[in-house]
């Protein structure tokens, strides 16, 4: 009938429009070296920041000592103690507590958004027992693992440059985050130091690193998406500091901002970013990250609904909430491996309120959750090409057989199976089977808490 006839119609220009064949895939991966390249030069303007970590050394195994981590990424974040044991002894313990970021304080102020946190650090300390105890005359120590672009002035101080994924508090924005972090924990009147500010991919790499010295570069898909790698500090000339003596800088590259016209954007992905908090920020990460897919396939579905009649006369009323669709159903829905794909049915019923589908329309969403998962999952592919291209290890250099290991880590990466297996097979396809062969994509479990606890300790105001 014309309403199936003008929904395949929808669908397929859908596909079309979202389609990332090899060739195109590569143009994205040169663009964003390019964009590295241009990024590294100056500061400011760029589409991809390029910031500098102040982390010239990473992780070596002899850390030791009882460490505390904070890891405020979008949707959650944890508190960590970790007993580094030092020399070959690996983490001895670690016990950590997530907590949930009620949604008016990413809206609100930063003392607010700060107080909560302190307080929920506050607690976590006060529950510990007396083998906890820092010894006399030391304060306890923290990583800060702070998951927006921040500017950073040393090893623990930095600007937040801007907020992303959902978070806006305009008073925070230029202000020093270390700072406003170590005052409300004073208010509490917990006695702890900030010995290290990182990004959540600078403590990937980090903890990632502790476990394989192999691993040279971090990439996070969670609720946002961003990477960082091991840079020459010679091949950085924004860099006017002295050169650290590992030669070595690690850059944290923001990529989520990355753009390109070679980037495959749909009609829904204009309306998207039009409508969201950061207009025209952060493209890449809003056709990729965990944050967008589910409300990328929940447009499409409004178009289908309203154009298509796919549920009927009406569109259902919950469909039409933004960000009514997340991720985590989206991707239980597209790995529904039943045959009358009941995963499909409940989640229609129990999320967007609406029952009685037939088989046919859930293959239809189905279809549709493979194709905005798809284009994510190779174009994330394509951004870690860019990276390996920008390290010299896209190819295989004569009489050397080095591992490149890159650490990822993310809610999407770790629970989407079919996005990291689709991301990983592209890049096999986009490497070569024999470059591909000294690639190793590792999962680096909760590495960005633990990183920021390896990198407070190798930064210790007791050395
Ligand atoms: P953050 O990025 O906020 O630090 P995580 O790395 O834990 O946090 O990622 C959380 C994000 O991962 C969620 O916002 C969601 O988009 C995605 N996610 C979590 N569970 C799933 C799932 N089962 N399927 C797909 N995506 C998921
Ligand atoms: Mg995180």
């Amino acid at each position: 009938s014309g309403r199936w006839a003008r929904a395949s119609a929808i669908i397929k220009e859908l596909e079309e429009k979202c389609g990332t064949p090899t060739e195109k895939l590569r143009q994205v991966a040169d663009a964003m070296a390019v964009e590295m390249h241009a990024g590294l030069a100056s500061e400011g303007g760029r589409k991809l920041k390029m910031i500098i970590s102040y982390v010239d050394n990473l992780p070596t195994g002899n850390e030791k000592g009882l460490f505390y981590a904070l890891d405020l990424g979008g949707t959650n974040f944890r508190v960590l103690r970790v007993h580094l044991g030092g020399k070959g002894r690996g983490i001895v313990s670690q016990e950590f507590i997530e907590v949930s970021i009620p949604e008016n304080l990413m809206v609100g102020t930063s003392d607010a958004l700060f107080d909560y946190i302190a307080a929920e650090l506050a607690k976590f300390v006060a529950k510990e027992g007396q083998d906890h105890q820092p010894p006399p005359g030391r304060q306890r120590e923290l990583g800060f693992t702070f998951s927006f672009p921040v500017l950073q002035s040393s090893i623990n101080s930095g600007t937040l440059l801007k907020w992303t994924k959902g978070f806006s508090i305009d008073d925070a924005v230029g202000q020093d985050v270390v700072a406003a972090l170590s005052k409300a924990i004073e208010r509490t009147g917990l006695d702890m130091c900030v010995s290290a500010l990182v990004n959540d991919t600078i403590g990937t790499l980090a903890g990632g690193r502790y476990i394989n010295q192999d691993v040279v570069a971090a990439v996070i898909l969670g609720t946002g998406t961003n990477a960082a790698y091991v840079e020459r500090a010679q091949a950085i000339p924004k860099w006017h500091g002295l050169l650290p003596k590992s030669g070595e800088m690690v850059i944290n590259m923001e990529w989520g901002n990355f753009k390109s016209a070679h980037l495959p954007l749909t009609e829904y992905d204009h309306s998207l970013d039009t409508e969201s908090l950061n207009p025209g920020d952060q493209i890449f990460e809003k056709i990729i990250s965990g944050m967008y897919l589910g409300e990328i396939v929940r447009r499409v579905l409004c178009r289908i609904a309203e154009e298509a009649s796919l549920f009927g006369d009406t569109i259902p009323p919950k469909l039409k909430v933004p960000f009514n669709l997340r991720t985590p159903d989206m991707s239980a829905m597209h790995q529904d491996a039943s045959s009358d794909l009941r995963v499909v049915r409940e989640k229609l019923k129990n999320v967007l309120e609406i029952s009685n589908t037939s088989l046919k329309v859930r293959k239809v969403i189905v279809e549709l959750c493979n194709i905005v998962a798809t284009r994510g999952a190779r174009l994330a592919a394509a951004g870690v090409l860019g990276v390996l291209k920008k390290l010299g290890r896209d190819a295989v250099k004569d009489g050397e057989n080095k591992k490149t290991v890159v650490a990822l880590d993310g809610g999407l990466y770790e629970h989407y199976t079919e996005y990291s297996k689709c991301m990983e097979n592209t890049l096999r396809e986009l490497l070569g089977e024999e470059v591909a062969e000294t690639i190793v994509i590792e999962h680096s479990n909760d590495g960005s808490g633990i990183g920021a606890a390896l990198l407070a300790a190798s930064h210790s105001q007791y050395p």
